[in-house]
């Protein structure tokens, strides 16, 4: 028996020992291991031999080669993980944080400026004693026009523009119909505001198909025009924070008898005359009035014992005016730079 094939297996383990040792990459390494001990690697090759030997070493032989590959496939197994081990640590060390570098920082958000004008309102109408109370968006005929004194073919129709959803559902024209919701579910005394958005369908620099409206209502025995007034004037020093003035015209609603609107003095010039209150010195804000017997009669409350006012406001002409922006389409296209002032 020769030692001469097995002796040779045993030199080609030690060079291979020496080349995984010199292997710095896991790239390297993997060379290797196809080189030697992949399907055609040098010491997979080795098996062939054995059909070329005496019949008496082929076991032998065989069963060496066999241990040289199991002893080379554990020398790369150790090299791998000592070379994943350094390239760990190499990594940790290159992409080490130094956390004395002070935070980039993070924007925090803010209230987009009509939610900030809604909720002040709610917050100065609130402390003066009015709850918060709300109506569905898509509205039936009835609560939008009918109940309100706005029979079918009432000329009040033809201007809001309204989007029918079908033949008598549509979108809410204004926050009107929350009244008649609340007046059919509530006796009185009612003090309560409902703001929320509203549908028409018009589009331009001052025009929007949705916008944001507060209805006021407050329903008792003995409420008069004074009252109306008095609620008013308050609300709307405390809105501008500043002692201005406040006027009413006569004006048409068909669910308020009398109706007026209301001007102040205007923020922009103090009355003396502007672009913005077009040399006028007052800008309108607001349409108000006493609840119309007719709608009281509607929802069932005693129109000879009760009586109550009514308001509506826009919220985005109020926004508007106290931030002084000259666009109204500037609050629906999400411009944070635009945003980012408030
Ligand atoms: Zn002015």
């Amino acid at each position: 028996m020769t030692n001469l094939p097995t002796q040779e297996l045993e030199n080609l383990v030690d060079k291979i020992r020496d080349e995984l040792g010199g292997a710095e990459k896991i790239t390297d390494l993997e060379r290797l291991r196809v080189a030697y001990v992949g399907k055609k690697g040098v010491l997979t090759q080795q098996l062939k031999r054995v059909g070329s030997l005496p019949p008496d070493q082929r076991p032998e032989f065989g069963h060496a080669v066999n241990e040289a590959k199991k002893t080379v496939e554990a020398l790369i197994d150790e090299r791998r993980s000592l070379l994943s081990d350094k390239s760990i640590s190499q990594q940790l060390r290159d992409e080490r944080i130094d956390e004395t570098l002070p935070g980039r920082g993070s924007r925090i958000g803010g209230l987009h400026p009509l939610s900030r004008t809604m909720n002040r309102l709610i917050d100065i109408f609130g402390k003066m004693g009015f709850d918060v109370a709300d109506g569905p968006e898509i509205e039936d005929d009835f609560h939008n026009f009918e109940a309100l004194n706005i029979p079918p073919n009432h000329p009040a129709r033809a201007m809001h523009d309204t989007f029918y959803v079908a033949e008598s559902t549509l979108l809410r024209t204004h926050t009107s119909p929350v009244q008649i919701r609340y007046m059919r579910d509530h006796k009185p005394p009612i003090r309560v505001i409902a703001p929320g958005r509203v549908y028409r369908c018009d589009s331009d620099q001052t025009h929007t198909p949705m916008f944001h409206q507060i209805e006021g209502l407050a329903v008792d025995e003995n409420i008069s025009f004074a009252d109306l007034k008095g609620v008013l004037i308050t609300f709307l020093r405390a809105f501008f924070e500043t002692h201005l003035n406040v006027r009413l015209r006569p004006s048409y609603f068909p669910f308020t008898e009398p109706s007026a609107e209301v001007d102040i003095s205007c923020v922009f010039c103090s009355g003396k005359g502007c672009r913005v209150c077009k040399r006028t010195g007052w800008l309108e804000v607001l349409g108000c009035g006493m609840v119309h017997p007719q709608v009281f009669r509607n929802v069932d409350i005693d129109a000879e014992r009760y009586t109550g006012f009514a308001f509506g406001l826009g919220v985005e002409r109020l926004t508007m005016l106290r931030y002084g922006v000259d666009d109204l389409r500037l609050f629906f296209e999400n411009d944070l730079s635009f945003l980012r002032q408030f």
